[in-house]
């Protein structure tokens, strides 16, 4: 019954993380496997080489380093610093912009967006390069160039211009790739946690705040109340005016549902078909039924009206509340709570019951 709650245990932020960990990986060994291999067809400083096993042990460490539990922003310095002093030295050694390695620069801007969702972190990188490439430029004629390779003045000055200028348009199509992915990822999110009919929180996103209002409460002592309702004879509603009007119906109590509660710490959802689940946080049993008995008023006194017709709607209200210090779990709560509410209905209906536990 829980599963679908659960599963957003894995929350996003973790699988970013080990994405960018699996991505530290894969570039350490990347690099290990060219600087073994290289030699065999180039010949070439052993400057290489030690620069070659230095960026793949460091790579390997941040690997290692980088846990879940790292926060956002010491994980795009990670990314930057690595981006960095992985690529400065190999760039210095090997004809400043005129290197080989100089169309990577651009990869990386892109890389940290996707990494660590930050486009700041972009915009950050992105001016460090251009005010390296600047740098680079202006010591050409200081640096050492293993290369041996002599390339005319405008030539490096012409390669500097392009390799700002596509360090530039990577980030701002980076950026611009970002904001929209995350768009579509908030729609998404929410219509994943929201019911269709009704626009308010859906079971699974119900459920979710129920996880999340017994782990707080187990933390701080706080009580807590489980309500379900459910609405009278909602069948004869929809056979006496049709499955449309018993949709608007669904949608009326919803909405008196969601203005009933308190602002804060509360929570109300569709839990299936005309059944409603409501999770009040730090509550005793009396005001928890005092505030069910509200909703019930105030639902009996607010009748759906359609065309000349005026349909006056009760519902049954089962409630169970979680008790400090040994506190059930949240499944143990919705069975009891299940359970009076099926008494409620067996005596009568329109009416709060209080489970016994
Ligand atoms: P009780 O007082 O015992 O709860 O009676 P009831 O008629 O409300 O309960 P019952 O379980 O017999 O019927 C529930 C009905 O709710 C049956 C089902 O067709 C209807 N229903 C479930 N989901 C929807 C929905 O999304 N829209 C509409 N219009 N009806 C729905
Ligand atoms: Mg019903
Ligand atoms: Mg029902």
């Amino acid at each position: 019954m829980f599963d679908v709650a659960g599963s957003d245990k894995v929350d996003t932020e973790v699988l970013r993380v080990l994405l960018a960990k699996k991505c530290m990986l894969y570039v350490a060994c990347l690099i290990a496997f060219a600087t073994v291999v290289r030699p065999m067809f180039v010949e070439q400083s052993m400057v290489f080489t030690y620069i070659g096993v230095f960026n793949s042990c460091l790579g390997l460490s941040f690997y290692f380093y980088i846990s879940p539990q790292i926060k956002k922003v010491t994980l795009s310095f990670i990314i930057i610093f690595y981006s960095l002093l992985a690529l400065v030295p190999l760039l210095v050694i090997s004809g400043g912009v005129n290197s080989q390695f100089s169309v990577i620069f651009p990869i990386i801007p892109i890389f940290i967006c996707l990494l660590v969702y930050s486009a700041k972190a972009a915009w950050l990188m992105c001016v460090m390069l251009t005010v390296l490439v600047v740098a680079l430029l202006v010591s050409e004629m200081h640096l050492p160039n293993y290369t041996e390779e002599i390339v005319s003045e405008s030539k490096t000055k012409s390669r500097a211009f392009w390799i700002v200028l596509s360090t530039i348009l990577s980030t701002i199509f980076s950026v611009e790739f970002l904001r929209i992915t995350n768009i579509y990822s908030t729609r998404l999110n929410r219509q994943a946690n929201m019911d269709v009919l009704t626009k308010i929180s859906n079971r699974r996103s119900v459920l979710k705040s129920l996880y999340q209002i017994h782990e707080r409460s187990l933390l701080e002592g706080e009580a807590y109340a489980v309500i379900m309702l459910d609405i009278d004879f909602f069948k004869r509603i929809n056979d006496q005016y049709g499955h449309s009007v018993g949709d608007q119906v669904l949608v009326h109590v919803a909405k008196i549902l969601e203005t009933s509660l308190r602002t804060k710490g509360d929570s109300v959802g569709r839990y299936g078909g005309e059944e409603f689940l409501i999770i009040l946080s730090d509550v005793t049993a009396e005001q928890a039924e005092n505030i069910a008995n509200k909703i019930l008023e105030t639902l009996e006194s607010a009748p759906f009206l359609f065309k000349d017709n005026s349909i006056t709607i009760t519902a049954t209200v089962g409630i169970c509340c979680s008790e400090v210090g040994q506190l059930s779990a949240p499944e143990t709560l919705i069975n009891h709570a299940d359970t009076a509410l099926y008494q409620g209905k067996k005596e009568g209906r329109n009416r709060v019951i209080c489970c016994q536990h």
